[in-house]
């Protein structure tokens, strides 16, 4: 085999290891958190906090309202029992009975004010927390595709490696010395030659570089310098 053909081969590798690389940081770069997910996370934590002060402003406000029911009991007892029999203090004890009448009803209406509320927050909760599950299987699932990916781009970048290993260990050490350089320079090495023209730079050849290269020899394009390689 040709040495520039040699270079060709070990330019195709090189090129299909380069693409392969920049898949693999593409899925890298992909793994891990998921901002959608972290977002809805934070959103059901807020909700269930919401939820839990609301709750607790029922419960609190269920006890006040026992204590005066339990207050108004004993009023009332205190009125009916027949052992007051003052117009004045019954006056009172009734005037109390209404106060705390209104208040109980005061503190009902706000009760059902936050029964609602709870009930919306409840409701809240239920909606962000589906939310959540279906952006985690989504996430999942993705997740799952990636590494699956990852794994097929690793065994195919270990078998790019050692078949290009293979191959230069085949290549005289200089001529590989020329590819490299050029490569840092041009990007691609080694350019095909068509019809008499340099693909690289597109441009005729002399006749007398189609002849070098095509005995063999490692020729350079003398416009643009690139290895040429007639397949
Ligand atoms: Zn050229």
């Amino acid at each position: 085999m040709s040495v520039a053909k040699q270079l060709y081969q070990l330019q195709e590798i090189d090129l299909e290891l380069e693409s392969n690389e920049r898949a693999l940081n593409q899925i890298v770069s992909q793994l891990g958190e998921s901002e959608a997910v972290v977002k809805t996370q934070n959103k059901l934590a807020l909700e269930h906090q919401r939820l839990e002060e609301l709750s607790r402003q029922q419960h609190s406000m269920e006890w006040e309202i026992d204590g005066i029911a339990t207050k108004l009991t004993t009023v009332e007892e205190e009125l009916y029992s027949g052992r007051i029999r003052n117009p004045k203090e019954l006056a009172n004890l009734q005037h109390e009975i209404d106060g705390l009448k209104a208040k109980r009803n005061q503190l009902e209406d706000k009760a059902l004010e936050i029964m609602d509320q709870v009930e919306l927050a409840t409701k809240g909760v239920a909606t962000i927390n589906s939310e959540l599950k279906a952006l985690e299987a989504e996430w999942q699932s993705q997740q799952q595709q990636l590494s699956a990916q990852l794994e097929q781009l690793k065994s195919l970048l270990s078998n790019l490696k050692h078949k290009r290993q293979l191959l230069t260990a085949e290549i005289d050490p200089q001529a590989i010395e020329v590819y490299h350089a050029l490569k840092r320079q041009k990007e691609t090495a080694v350019a095909k030659v068509e019809q008499g023209i340099c693909r690289g730079c597109r441009i005729s050849l002399p006749v007398t570089e189609l002849q070098e290269a095509r005995s063999g020899s490692l020729v350079r394009c003398s416009s643009c310098g690139r290895i040429l390689f007639l397949a």
